[in-house]
């Protein structure tokens, strides 16, 4: 019977490792952040994520579900081990390999017995191979040469705010992999999915990773399109979401992703574009079209700034309301947020703001807006109403769904201004206006 144990205990890891735990195997997730792994084992979930709580309560209640910093104790545990590390962009936007060379390494130094070594984090194309190199000089080295285990590449697709449910209905597995038997134990450990007819796609190591870069620049291509047609939507008088609605019926384009916003965020896109133009450069093949996307999203976040100064007739001495903070609703990661430089651009240009998010206010004013906290120029503040107390205008820049049931009237009255920049297109602009307000969506 397969076990398994988990190497990196955050958003993936957890989620990962506590979900197969559902499945009714035995899972050990480690980390090296002790914090992290006393706060788990006392079944304190330390990232808000819909539903995880309730499913580590109850996988480690049963006795199923463990959670250790030691690295032997968790290779020792389980005969397939799971990388899950963090994969964080460089300085020139290359993939930092470190966590999961460490992860590796760590492995190989602990393996007595045979194994199977499952590459979950999302890695430029070639890792599989160069971690089974890895495994196999420390083996060597330690007089273990002979010791068998494979590489397995099965990158992840979870969302944060909808892991869990991601997790347990993904769209597809893809697994790459060169030995059969490891292919069978990873279909083995996934049987629950299979079982469901979720397809499976069985691969080269080599076409797994790439299919992860792939699927996600794809993605960010098609939110970076919608937001450049809706941009020109609003200097033409045309309504992006009639234009998005038509183009999304088409089967060959589909419906989803064409929503336009502020520029997409998060821990995954900006990362994994950037990854995936710096794979190009490794390879000498050029990645023109990522990289465009790229630019014209940051761009994005810069026409957003303009667009609500440009309203506002200006932005100095002008205190801006902003709901919102983490890069989508129901999550607290603020990584690459599009709030961060949105933020940053409107106090840069001599706006107050103060700022409410539902869950991400510690991630945000003890990380990523520190500075600007403590500069003066942003204020947290406790609800939506508070934000909006006396401010020029509201800027609603995650779309959290109470703020999707504002109660308008008293936002307006409590404004000291009219303006409203809904970036995320929640409102009905009509509706706003007979409200009072002077309503700018994005693309309508
Ligand atoms: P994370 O930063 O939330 O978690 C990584 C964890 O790994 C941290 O807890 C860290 O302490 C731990 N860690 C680092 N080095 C370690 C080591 N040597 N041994 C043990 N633990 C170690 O990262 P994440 O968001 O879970 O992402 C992990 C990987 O999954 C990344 O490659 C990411 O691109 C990919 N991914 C993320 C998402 C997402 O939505 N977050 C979705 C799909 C794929």
């Amino acid at each position: 019977m397969n076990s398994i144990s988990i190497i990196g205990t955050g958003y993936v890891g957890l989620v990962t490792g506590t979900c197969l735990s559902e499945f009714g195997i035995r899972v050990t997730c480690m980390d090296v952040d002790r914090g992290k792994i006393d706060s788990l084992s006392r079944g304190r979930v330390p990232i808000y994520e819909p539903g995880l709580d309730a499913l580590v309560a109850k996988n480690l209640e049963a006795g199923r579900l463990r959670f250790t910093a030691d690295i032997a104790e968790a290779v020792a545990g389980s005969n397939m081990i799971f990388i899950a590390v963090g994969t964080p962009p460089g300085e020139d936007g290359s993939v930092d390999m470190k966590h999961v060379l460490a992860a590796a390494e760590s492995i190989a130094e602990h393996m007595t017995e045979p194994k199977v070594i499952v590459n979950k984090s999302t890695v430029p194309v070639g890792t599989g191979r160069r971690v089974k190199a890895l495994v196999h000089s420390i083996l060597e080295r330690r007089g273990l040469g002979g010791l068998a285990f494979d590489v397995v590449s099965n990158p992840e697709f979870l969302r944060e705010g909808s892991a869990v449910r991601d997790f347990m209905h993904p769209d597809r597995v893809v697994i790459g992999s060169e030995s059969e038997a490891a292919a069978a134990q990873m279909r083995d450990i996934y049987n629950v999915l299979y079982l469901i007819d979720t397809p499976f796609i069985f691969t080269t190591l080599e076409s797994a990773e790439l299919i992860k870069y792939a699927s996600n620049a794809f993605l960010a291509t098609k939110i970076t399109f919608i937001n450049e047609i809706a941009n020109l939507c609003d200097a033409a008088g045309a309504d992006v979401h009639a234009v998005a609605k038509a183009m999304g019926l088409d089967g060959r384009i589909g419906k989803y992703f064409l929503h336009p916003g502020p520029g997409y965020g998060g821990s995954c896109l900006p990362k994994d574009t950037q990854g995936l133009v710096a794979i190009g450069r490794d390879h000498g093949v050029r990645m023109d079209v990522v990289g465009a996307v790229i630019a014209a999203n940051d761009a994005q976040k810069r026409f957003m700034v303009d667009k609500i100064e440009k309203g506002l007739g200006g932005l100095d001495g002008r205190t801006v309301a902003v709901l919102g903070l983490a890069f989508k609703p129901e999550t607290d990661d603020m990584r690459f947020a599009p709030s961060v430089p949105i933020v940053q651009g409107l106090i840069a240009k001599g706006a107050r703001v103060r700022a409410y998010d539902p869950v991400a206010m510690d991630n945000a004013f003890k990380h990523d807006l520190a500075a600007e906290a403590a500069a003066g120029g942003l204020r947290a503040c406790a609800d939506e109403y508070e934000a909006a107390s006396g401010a020029d205008a509201v800027v609603l820049l995650t779309e959290w769904n109470q703020f999707r049931h504002l109660d308008l009237n008293r936002v307006r009255e409590l404004m000291a201004g009219r303006h409203f920049f809904d970036l995320r297109n929640v409102y009905e602009p009509q509706d706003m206006t007979a409200r009072g307000f002077v309503y700018a969506g994005v693309g309508r």
